[in-house]
């Protein structure tokens, strides 16, 4: 990792924002420091965007819209993004490294996001000159047809967990419809949303068709938000920083996606393979250190199956250990110490109210400044208890027992979120009728998550969001709809 940091001024030597296709200083000159969550160290700083850079960044990306980029045919859009698509691919393990050293993530996952980066401009490249509209019959001496347009100047606000895969599902997915972007990264992890920004024009991509404005969420992502030249905002983080983004956008009518993360239950019966299921129980709950807005947080199973199940988690646990992302451990650091403050307190309160099952470790040798936290299981939890209920976004996982379906659903819909939901069992009927009953944008069905899958559009209901990103359903989210209607006689 040190070798990582060394390179950081060769790969972005300003470490500016980037308008309009060029790099540049913040108008009021300000800075934000970036901290390795492994080691606590300070290892670069990035630019503080103003509101004033913002405006900026905005005319950059309307100029690029009403010029240059909008004017390249749908299949010339296709060839640039597989250009992007292939660099980003050659370019997957310094993108991989330095994503380790500014999030903490263990290296092997880091890899796997930069490769799921290179696999949505892909995906997306294939399908940007295959969106099709429709001929509809009308009445007599009437013709009339519908086409896909792009909405303009989309916005994009990304939280830290997963920079670079969710920059893929939101924004390449809008430069597929031929929309122009202003991308806000969180302030702790921007530094491979500007890495792609410099190889995308490095391959080609026009200038100000994507924007990077780095700075804090009250300021650059608030701007960004209730900016009225924006025709989009696309945004992934916190419930409560989510309402606060659609209120701003609300103010100009501008439509918003929100994904807002979840409580996903990982639901067990009895006649579940349990072998094939344990390991995916743990990978989608621990994943990330558990910073995954479709963490399966909570396992629910049917009380046949529930003793083995918390002998066998225990023990899985108990040799789950959390290390720097170099030496690419079960689990890496927490992104910041204020979050490692706010998992730890969900800790404290669970080791007051509810049945310690397992704990794992913290290697011996992590670097004392950096964010670990060992990862806890908690098993007998009432369904109701703030550790059920609540998004910890940390390694905590609840246990709770069930009997029969008509419980694990009203459990598993008990709480205000719907991300993802997945369901062990043998039973092809239960399996069915359970993907209709279960809150939930994703149902996986012995299975969870299939890989993170950019095929499969994803979002959620109630609390978790709105809006569907990802698939071919995303293309819809970044476009409107026209319908045409000719009247001939
Ligand atoms: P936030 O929702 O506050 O941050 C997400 C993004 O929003 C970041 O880019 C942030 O920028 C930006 N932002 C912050 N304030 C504003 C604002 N007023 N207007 C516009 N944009 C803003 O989440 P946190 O990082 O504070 O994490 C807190 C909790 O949120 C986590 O514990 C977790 O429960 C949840 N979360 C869920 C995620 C998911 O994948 N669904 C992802 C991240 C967090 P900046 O970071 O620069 O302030």
């Amino acid at each position: 990792m040190v070798a990582m940091r060394e390179k950081i001024p060769d790969i972005l030597p300003d470490r500016g924002l980037f308008i309009g296709g060029a790099w540049r200083e913040s108008s009021a000159g300000g800075r934000i420091e970036v901290e390795n969550p492994s080691t606590g160290e300070m290892v670069c700083d990035i630019a503080d965007a103003s509101a004033a850079d913002l405006d900026e960044a905005v005319s950059a990306a309307r100029a690029a819209f009403d010029g240059p980029w909008g004017a390249v045919a749908p299949a010339d859009r296709g060839r640039l993004l597989m250009k992007i698509s292939s660099a980003i691919a050659e370019h997957h393990e310094w993108l991989a490294e330095l994503e380790a050293l500014d999030v903490g993530k263990p290296i092997g996952e880091a890899r796997a996001d930069a490769r799921a980066l290179a696999r949505y401009f892909e995906f997306y490249a294939g399908a940007a000159d295959k969106v099709h509209g429709a001929t509809l019959p009308y009445l007599p001496g009437y013709s009339v047809f519908t086409q896909r347009e792009p909405l303009g100047v989309t916005g994009h606000i990304i939280p830290w967990n997963y920079p670079m895969q969710i920059l893929g599902r939101s924004v390449v997915a809008a430069l597929t419809m031929g929309n122009a972007v202003v991308l806000k990264p969180a302030e702790l992890a921007s530094l491979t949303s500007l890495a792609v920004a410099r190889i995308a024009h490095e391959a080609g991509l026009p200038a100000g068709a994507l924007n990077v404005v780095t700075g804090s969420g009250a300021g650059a992502g608030h701007a960004l938000a209730a900016h009225p030249g924006i025709n989009h905002v696309s945004f992934t983080g916190s419930l409560r920083t989510g309402t606060s983004v659609q209120a701003a956008a609300a103010a100009h009518a501008v439509p918003v996606t929100l994904e807002l993360g979840g409580k996903s239950p990982q639901i067990l019966f009895d006649d579940a393979d349990v072998d094939q299921a344990l390991p995916l129980l743990v990978k989608a709950a621990v994943q990330n250190a558990g910073q995954t807005c479709s963490a399966g947080s909570r396992i629910l199973v049917e009380r046949g199956l529930y003793p083995l199940i918390v002998a066998r988690l225990t023990e899985r646990f108990r040799a789950l250990e959390a290390g720097p992302a170099t030496a690419d451990p079960p689990l890496g650091p927490l992104i910041s110490a204020k979050q490692r403050a706010r998992v730890e307190a969900y800790i404290e309160l669970g080791r007051c109210e509810l049945t310690l099952a397992a704990r794992g470790e913290i290697a011996p040798g992590a670097p004392s400044g950096g964010h670990y936290v060992a990862p806890v299981l908690f098993a007998d939890v009432p369904p109701g208890h703030r550790l059920a209920q609540e998004e910890i976004f940390g390694p905590v996982v609840v246990v709770i027992p069930f009997d029969g379906e008509r419980e694990a659903v009203q459990i598993a819909n008990g709480t205000p979120y719907g991300l993802v939901a997945a369901v062990w069992t043998r039973d092809g009927g239960r399996q069915l009728r359970l993907a209709k009953q279960l809150k939930a944008g994703q149902v996986f069905l012995n299975d969870y998550g299939a890989g993170g899958g950019v095929e499969l559009p994803f979002g959620g209901v109630g609390r978790s969001g709105h809006g569907r990103e990802k698939g071919m359903a995303a293309l819809e989210s970044f476009s409107a709809l026209k319908t045409v209607v000719a009247h001939h006689g």
